[in-house]
């Protein structure tokens, strides 16, 4: 037994999943030509998994303000605001982002992961009680390990299942936390937040709410989910990332108790690492504003997301949810969406090959996100070629019976047991 032992296993896991040198976990894309289109290797690849969905990536704007943040303020900030202050650019994006989301404060961090680590964690403590949808991100389970409160997943979209735990609950000596997302990741389907919140409130009980997929995407100005659902003011935490809609990286929380702020000095996530770089905060800046100025781009990736969405269901594929920018499409095991990605690969369009543990209920899902980048051409190609290799899929050509599990679960060699890359 060496400190490696335990790697054996996810070692030949991953293996698993490699084809002729190819690995869908592991796929290195040496040029990017446009928010959709990239080169991996001597493949010209259009991209249909990228979490991109207002396709800002390359605007413009976005690339000279974050080029003039370099000049002005330096690379990076080369420490935490707590030990080596604050930059004017941090403090000016936190006003603007709780203004835009009608909050009282905001709290930005390196990641969305960072900002729900520490937010969770810096909110809750060991007294407290933590009510988690089961179909919550790795990193809202993350800050809940972190914070050493009692934690009870409650089932997927269920403000019955949330009512009758949280009643359940026997007089908890602290308070009571509902984290839930706005649009899942994976199956792309949507939270019903305005019930959850009803219930939450019904047992004094606080709303998280992260909107990771949802901000840019849902609600009349692109508040999210539950500003689509109406009832944004209402909720108590709303957190989010710069790495999907605003084409950066960082992350965020909002809140309008008033003391909120003291997060900043009781959050370990927040204290003791650096905070994002300068030109990682313009350039989500100024995506922001074209995202407010330019509400076409929504619909856009709507119309997108609706023309892919009706093509896969009319090529007879079995989908995750109703139409979403993220489209998943439910494959019977893992080879056959091992082989129909590649088919997809080869055909040069990448999407996200999604395995268990990452999925709800040990589904194996490819992935699409839709992007309102994404023209016409590209959509048409796209659903195409789902269309043609389905064709084949249904009449057997291309896995061999053989190497189908009818179960529908793991095969011998072992489920991917890390974190699907990208979600
Ligand atoms: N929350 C959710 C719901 C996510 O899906 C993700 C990542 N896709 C994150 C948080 C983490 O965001 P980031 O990549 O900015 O760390």
């Amino acid at each position: 037994m060496t400190l490696f032992s335990k790697f054996k296993d996810l070692a030949l896991g991953y293996e698993a999943y490699s084809r002729n040198g190819v690995h869908p976990f592991n796929v290195a894309f040496e040029k990017v030509l446009s928010p959709t289109v990239a080169i991996s290797g001597d493949r010209r690849i259009i991209l249909a998994g990228t979490n991109n969905y207002l396709g800002l990536t390359l605007d413009p704007l976005s690339i000279e303000r974050s080029q003039e943040a370099i000049r002005l303020h330096g690379t990076g900030t080369t420490g935490s605001r707590v030990a080596n202050g604050t930059y004017a650019v941090h403090k000016q994006f936190e006003e603007i982002l709780a203004d835009f989301l009608g909050f009282k404060q905001c709290i930005i961090f390196v990641s969305g992961y960072q900002a729900n680590l520490g937010a969770i964690s810096g909110l809750i403590d060991s007294k407290d009680t933590i009510l988690v949808d089961a179909d919550c991100h790795a990193s809202i389970y993350d800050g809940c390990r972190l914070s050493g409160a009692t934690t009870i997943r409650f089932r997927h979209n269920s403000p019955k299942d949330l009512d009758r735990r949280l009643a359940r609950l026997k007089s908890p000596g602290g308070s009571c936390l509902v984290i839930v997302e706005g649009m899942y990741s994976m199956y792309g389907d949507i939270a019903p937040i305005a019930e959850l919140l009803a219930v939450a409130k019904s047992h004094g009980a606080y709303l998280y709410v992260d909107e990771a997929h949802s901000f840019g995407t849902f609600g009349p100005k692109g508040r999210g989910v539950s500003e689509a659902q109406g009832v944004l003011d209402q909720i108590d935490f709303y957190a989010g990332t710069f790495s999907k809609s605003l084409g950066s990286t960082g992350g965020f929380c909002c809140s309008s108790h008033e003391e909120f702020k003291l997060l900043s000095i009781a959050s370990r996530p927040y204290v003791f690492t650096a905070s994002p770089s300068p030109s990682s905060i313009a350039s989500a800046q100024a995506i922001l504003e074209r995202m407010r100025s330019v509400p076409e781009l929504r619909d856009k990736l709507w119309e997108n997301a609706r023309q892919l969405h009706a093509a896969l269901l009319a090529s007879a594929y079995e989908l995750c949810a109703p139409v979403s920018p993220v489209i998943s499409v439910k494959m019977p095991c893992r080879e056959a969406a091992l082989s129909l990605w590649m088919k997809l690969f080869e055909a040069g369009i990448y999407v996200n090959l999604a395995v268990p543990p990452s999925t709800p209920n040990n589904s194996f899902l490819l992935r699409l996100s839709a992007s309102a980048a994404h023209d016409a051409n590209q959509i048409q190609y796209i659903c195409d070629t789902f269309d043609r290799l389905g064709a084949e899929f249904r009449d057997g050509k291309s896995v061999a019976t053989s190497e189908w599990d009818e179960s529908g679960g793991a095969r011998s060699s072992g489920d991917l047991a890390v974190a699907n890359p990208g979600e």
